[in-house]
């Protein structure tokens, strides 16, 4: 089973009257387990890209399947639903919640999303700190943290409620180039511990070389520059 298979996928943006294309008719398959990136030039189609996996905007044309679920049918209360319960998010300005401590901005999807009984809370909570090498900052606010430990937290944040995908639009855009390194390790020996698939994109050609499988947008049209086996 694919984990996202996208077939004939148009999304065009109503601007007025008029319909500004952004995807123009990709397909492609994201194996269980891989390691993935799309990268690309601002503008290219990134985001929305991005965004239709996350069930967080529907495709104007075409197919996109997550999990075996037609998520490009799913209205807006399903799709939280599910995006709930089977995708994390990671984004290029941290979005940590900046009155909550490094800890409870990783055990906010444990309350919000799913509800977990308190003691299982604070374990695994615990274990995705020491999985990001963050356990010396729980206490910290985001404002205390540097850019590469909010990314941690952020990365802590989206695997808390285990899920199957971890979509990340451009992780290491606000990082130093060694800081984005150690941000895209730490992702690849996330999903080695977990099995859990990673996405990112970026528009940096030195980032994509870490991925297993890149995928070059170009004006919203795919271009698969490299594969191996995922393991
Ligand atoms: P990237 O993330 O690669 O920078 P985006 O997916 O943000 O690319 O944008 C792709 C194209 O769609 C661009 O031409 C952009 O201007 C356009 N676009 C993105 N979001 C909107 C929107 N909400 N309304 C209209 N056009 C949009
Ligand atoms: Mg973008």
């Amino acid at each position: 089973m694919a984990l996202v298979r996208a077939e004939g996928l148009h999304k065009d943006y109503q601007v007025g009257e008029l319909a500004v294309p952004a995807i123009r008719g990709v397909d492609f398959v994201i194996e269980p387990g891989s390691f993935v990136c799309f990268v690309g030039p601002s503008g290219s189609g990134k985001t929305t890209l991005l965004n239709m996996i996350g069930c967080l905007d529907r495709p104007t044309a075409g197919h996109l399947s997550v999990l075996d679920t037609q998520v490009s049918d799913l209205d807006r209360r399903p799709a939280a639903a599910f995006r709930g319960e089977h995708i994390g998010f990671v984004f290029q300005d941290f979005n940590l919640i900046p009155v909550l401590t490094a800890y409870e901005n990783v055990e906010y999807p444990l309350i919000m999303v799913q509800k977990w009984p308190a003691g299982e809370r604070r374990a695994r909570v615990r274990s995705l700190l020491a999985a990001a090498g963050i356990e010396e900052q729980a206490d910290k606010r985001p404002d205390q943290l540097s850019g590469g430990q909010k990314q941690r937290v952020a990365v802590a944040r989206a695997l808390v409620t285990n899920p199957k995908l971890v979509l990340a639009d451009e992780p290491t855009a606000n990082l130093d180039h060694k800081t984005a390194y150690r941000i895209i390790d730490l992702m690849r020996r996330l999903r080695d511990e977990f099995g859990t698939s990673f996405v990112f994109s970026t528009h940096d050609p030195k980032i994509m070389g870490e991925a297993e499988v890149t995928f070059e947008l170009e004006d919203g049209l795919l271009h698969q520059k490299e594969e191996e086996a995922s393991p």
